[in-house]
C-alpha cells in the first residue's frame, strides 16, 4: 500500500536525511520533537509537527505513548525510527504494526532475536555465517566457562547478551582471572541491562570492523550492497567510515557478500540491516547485526548510487527491491566524518549555540546535518552534528576531496572535533588504508605521550 505520510520518529540529522527521501517520493513528513527541539531543522522543514514531551529522551524519543498518539493525531500511516532511540525496540515495532501504522524496519521477531547476542550469534551461525569461536550460547556455570576458555584459549572476551553501544565486555587474559571476571560481568551486566546473562568468545588481538549492508523484501529475496570499513573508533565508537573496505578484493566482497544475502534470504528478513565482523588475517567473524539504518549508510550510497532510505519506504509499502544484485554496481571509493560539538582532543561534549556556519559544498561532496547558524545544540543528546560526506573515484581522489572539504567546513560558536578529523587524513597509516580497530586510540595515546 503506498504510504502518504510518515512519522519520523527521531531527530537531527537523520530526520532530516528521512524527510528528504520521503519528499522525493511525495510523500508527507511529520516532525515529532521534545522541547529542546522546536527550533530543530527537521521540524522546520517536516510538513507537521507535535511536541512528544520534554528533553529527556526518556519522556520524548523514547516515550511510546506519545509518539504513538502522535501519529494518530497527524494521521500518520507510516512511522520511521531512523537509529538509536527506538530503531530496535521490538515492542515498538509490534505497537506501531498492531495500530495499523506500516512499521519502516525489519519484521519485529527479527529485531528481537538479533537484540539478543546469544540469541543473534545462534542465528547467525545457523544461517551460515562464520562465527567467532566461542560458548555454544549462554555461559552460567564457571566450571563450563573454564573448559570454554580452555578450548579457545586466552585471552577470551566475556559479553553481556543484552549489552549495546560498546558496553558490559570484559577481556580475561588468563585462568586465574576467570572467575572474578566471570562474576563482576554478570553483575554489571545484571545492573546495566536488567540481564545477567553472559557468554565467551575468542578476544581478537588486531581485526578491522567490517560490515555489509543487506536488504530484504521480507518474502525470501535479498541483496547485499557491499561493505563498509568502520576500524576508526575511540571506545567502540565510530568516527569515520569508508567504502569499500581498502582491504577487500572484489572476489571477496561477492563472496561474503553472497553469504550475508543469502543468509538473510533464509531468515526472511525485510528491509535495510548491517551485519557486522570482526576481520583479521583474511578471515570474517560475525559479532552482531544491527536491524536499522546506520549512521555511515551514506558512503554505500555514494559508491552504489541506491538511495537506502527510499529503498525502505517501498519495502514498507509492499513493493520488490528495488534492484537485483547484478543490477549493483561499486563505483570509486567514499567516506564519511562524523563531526560532533566536542573537544577534538579531550572528547568533552561542548553544546551551545552556533554563532557562524559554513558547510562544505562541490562535486562529490555531501553534508547530512540539521546545523544552521544560530542553532542551539541541546546538551540531552548525542553529540554528532553534522556528517561529511566525500566521494572519489578511486580512494587517493577520495582523501584530497576530503582535505578539501574540511578545509571549508566552518562551524563556530561550539568546539568540533573538525581538527581531529583533519589531523587524521593526515596520517600515514590513514592514507595507507592500514589500520584495525586498536588504531585511533593508540594514535590518540601517542600524541599525548
Ligand atoms: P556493541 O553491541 O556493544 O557495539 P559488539 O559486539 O558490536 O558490541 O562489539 C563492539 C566492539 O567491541 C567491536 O567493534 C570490537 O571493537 C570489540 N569486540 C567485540 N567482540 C570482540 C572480540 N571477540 N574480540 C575483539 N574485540 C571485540
Amino acid at each position: 500500500m503506498p504510504i502518504k505520510r510518515i512519522l519520523i520518529a527521531n531527530r537531527g540529522e537523520i530526520a532530516l536525511r528521512i524527510h528528504r527521501a520521503a519528499h522525493e517520493m511525495g510523500i508527507e513528513t511529520v516532525a515529532v520533537h521534545s522541547t529542546a527541539d522546536a527550533e530543530a531543522m527537521h521540524v522546520r522543514l517536516a510538513d507537521h509537527a507535535v511536541c512528544i514531551g520534554p528533553p529527556a529522551a526518556s519522556d520524548s524519543y523514547l516515550n511510546i505513548a506519545n509518539i504513538i498518539s502522535a501519529a494518530e493525531v497527524s494521521h500518520a500511516d507510516a512511522i520511521h525510527p531512523g537509529y538509536g532511540f527506538l530503531s530496535e525496540n521490538a515492542r515498538f515495532a509490534e505497537i506501531v504494526e498492531a495500530h495499523g501504522i506500516a512499521w519502516i524496519g525489519p519484521k519485529p521477531e527479527h529485531i528481537r532475536t538479533m537484540g539478543d547476542k546469544v540469541e543473534a550469534k545462534r542465528s547467525a551461525g545457523a544461517l551460515g555465517l562464520p562465527l567467532v569461536p566461542g560458548s555454544n550460547g549462554a555461559v552460567s556455570d564457571i566450571g563450563e566457562a573454564h573448559e570454554v576458555a580452555a578450548r579457545i584459549g586466552y585471552p577470551v572476551i566475556i559479553k553481556a547478551a543484552s549489552g549495546g553501544g560498546g558496553r558490559g565486555m570484559k577481556v580475561c587474559e588468563s585462568a586465574d582471572q576467570l572467575e572474578t571476571l566471570m562474576r563482576q560481568a554478570g553483575s554489571e551486566a545484571k545492573a546495566a541491562f536488567g540481564d545477567d546473562t553472559v557468554y565467551i568468545e575468542k578476544y581478537l588481538g588486531n581485526p578491522r570492523h567490517i560490515e555489509f549492508q543487506i536488504f530484504g523484501d521480507g518474502r525470501g529475496n535479498a541483496i547485499h550492497l557491499g561493505e563498509r570499513d568502520c576500524s576508526l573508533q575511540r571506545r567502540h565508537q565510530k568516527v569515520l567510515e569508508e567504502a569499500p573496505s581498502p582491504v577487500l578484493s572484489s572476489e571477496e566482497r561477492d563472496r561474503m557478500g553472497t553469504i550475508c544475502a543469502k543468509a538473510m534470504a533464509d531468515m526472511g528478513y525485510r528491509g535495510a540491516g548491517t551485519i557486522e565482523f570482526l576481520w583479521e588475517a583474511g578471515e570474517f567473524y560475525f559479532i552482531e547485526m544491527n536491524t536499522r539504518l546506520q549512521v555511515e549508510h551514506p558512503v554505500t550510497e555514494m559508491i552504489t548510487g541506491v538511495d537506502l532510505v527510499r529503498e525502505q519506504i517501498r519495502i514498507a509499502e509492499g513493493e520488490d527491491l528495488s534492484c537485483a544484485q547484478e543490477d549493483i554496481t561499486f563505483r570509486g571509493h567514499a567516506i564519511e566524518c562524523r563531526i560532533n560539538a566536542e573537544d577534538a582532543w579531550t572528547f568533552a561534549p561542548s553544546p551551545g549555540q552556533v554563532t557562524y556556519y559554513h558547510a562544505a559544498g562541490g562535486m562529490h561532496v555531501r553534508v547530512d546535518s540539521g546545523l544552521y547558524a544560530g542553532y542551539r545544540i541541546p546538551p540531552y543528546y548525542d553529540s554528532m552534528i553534522a556528517k561529511l560526506i566525500v566521494y572519489g573515484r578511486n580512494r587517493d581522489r577520495c582523501i584530497m576531496r576530503l582535505r578539501r572539504a574540511l578545509e571549508e567546513m566552518v562551524v563556530e560558536g561550539v568546539k568540533t572535533n573538525l581538527p581531529l578529523h583533519q589531523a587524521l587524513i593526515q596520517q600515514e597509516d590513514v592514507l595507507a588504508g592500514e589500520y584495525t580497530i586498536k588504531w585511533l586510540e593508540d594514535w590518540l595515546g601517542r600524541r599525548e605521550a
